[in-house]
């Protein structure tokens, strides 16, 4: 298959595969016992994890591990805004958060929730976060690369402002942006990451956060990880995600600007197409174009013929008729949010591939020539 669906998900990376084998084999026992596999295995665990916060460039960070991003952006939002004395507070949130956060937001009626505005190329408006700042705002939640569209948040900007208010507790979900971009988290409070993203394994991800005594566990038990997240750790799948981050981050540049080239190749192909349009995007590996006139699910339908996979807006949002947050919120017209597609490329896409999904799509626009508009 010609798989451009690296948003939704990647194909884990072979150090990544022979990490997590290898320390089921040697490395198999519970964290928390005392004997000596335990200790072996807890002395693993926190390696690893000051090497994840250590790589991310936030070294002085706590970090507790996660089954992935859903799961730190509720730890998070629940942790902040089930605090009784912020109750009642201003909570800002960018229009086009993944339903892991917005959903988990409107959970909390007692607050007064704000959006910032984006602009027309796909960013936070800054002007509009600084009007919308006040002695009221408790928290602030951006991420850090979009999903949909692939645009790069101003999170420095967005800290700056913020940290003109002490009050203010400041959390992006960077589940998009590690390994494809380098941010500096500065002035962030916490982050939330997911190893299936950057070719690690799926079910395991992290929160890295500057300790404020601010997280509260949303599972209760044996108290693992500090008392942060009850259950038996992960072990195989956490030290697999660390050695897949370090992939990722050692071939970063070179596939970043490899896949600049296809995106360049596919641009090239389908810019003067009087049916196509481009929706703004700053990352070489995400492409979000519309098929005026043509529902996005015929051409992905059409493309899965020919062996290509490719999504509609995105898969969080494919199985649900929802409105696509990203794409109102950047003012597409409602015909191109219909016929929109998403392409995301990864670490493992060649020539070959993309030369396979221009000739897929030139086979969906003859196949779908007498209702394009
Ligand atoms: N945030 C963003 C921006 C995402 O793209 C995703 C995955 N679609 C998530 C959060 C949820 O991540 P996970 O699958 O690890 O729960």
């Amino acid at each position: 298959m010609h798989y451009f669906d690296n948003a939704a998900t990647t194909k884990i990376c072979q150090p990544a595969l022979d990490t997590w084998v290898k320390t089921n084999e040697k490395y198999y026992y519970n964290t928390a016992s005392i004997h000596d596999g335990g200790k072996e295995a807890s002395r693993l665990l926190e390696t690893a994890r000051r090497q994840l916060s250590s790589m991310l460039g936030v070294p002085t960070y706590e970090c507790v591990f996660t089954s992935g991003a859903t799961e730190g952006n509720n730890l998070v939002i629940k942790s902040m805004l089930t605090k009784k004395e912020v109750s009642g507070s201003t909570v800002l949130v960018s229009q086009f958060e993944h339903p892991s956060v917005i959903d988990t937001l409107k959970t909390f009626t007692n607050y007064n929730i704000k959006y910032i505005r984006a602009t027309e190329q796909g960013h936070i408006d800054l002007d509009h976060l600084k009007e919308l700042m006040s002695d009221d705002v408790v928290f602030v939640t951006v991420m850090a690369v979009n999903n949909i569209i692939g645009t790069i948040q101003p999170i420095a900007g967005i800290a700056s402002i913020v940290s003109q208010y002490p009050k203010v507790y400041f959390h992006v979900d960077a589940t998009q942006a590690i390994g494809k971009v380098n941010i500096n988290y500065e002035g962030v409070d916490a982050l939330s990451i997911s190893s299936h993203k950057f070719y690690g394994p799926k079910g395991i991800g992290a929160v890295l956060f500057k300790q404020k005594n601010i997280l509260r566990p949303l599972l209760h038990g044996g108290g693992h990880e500090g008392g942060l997240r009850s259950g038996t750790v992960n072990l195989p799948s956490v030290a697999a995600m660390v050695r897949a981050l370090r992939e990722t981050l050692e071939s970063m540049d070179n596939v970043q600007q490899r896949l600049e080239g296809y995106k360049l190749k596919i641009n090239d192909a389908f810019s003067q197409h009087p049916s196509i349009q481009f929706q703004p995007s700053d990352v070489p590996h995400v492409i979000n174009m519309s098929f005026i006139g043509v529902k996005g699910e015929v051409i992905v339908n059409i493309l899965s013929e020919k062996n290509v996979a490719v999504s509609t807006t995105s898969a969080c949002h494919s199985n649900h008729a929802k409105p696509n947050e990203t794409l109102l919120a950047i003012g597409t017209e409602q015909i191109a949010i219909d016929g929109s597609v998403r392409i995301s490329m990864g670490m493992h896409n060649t020539e070959t591939d993309v030369d396979a999904l221009i000739d897929a799509i030139n086979y969906a626009l003859r196949e779908v020539s007498e209702v394009l508009q």
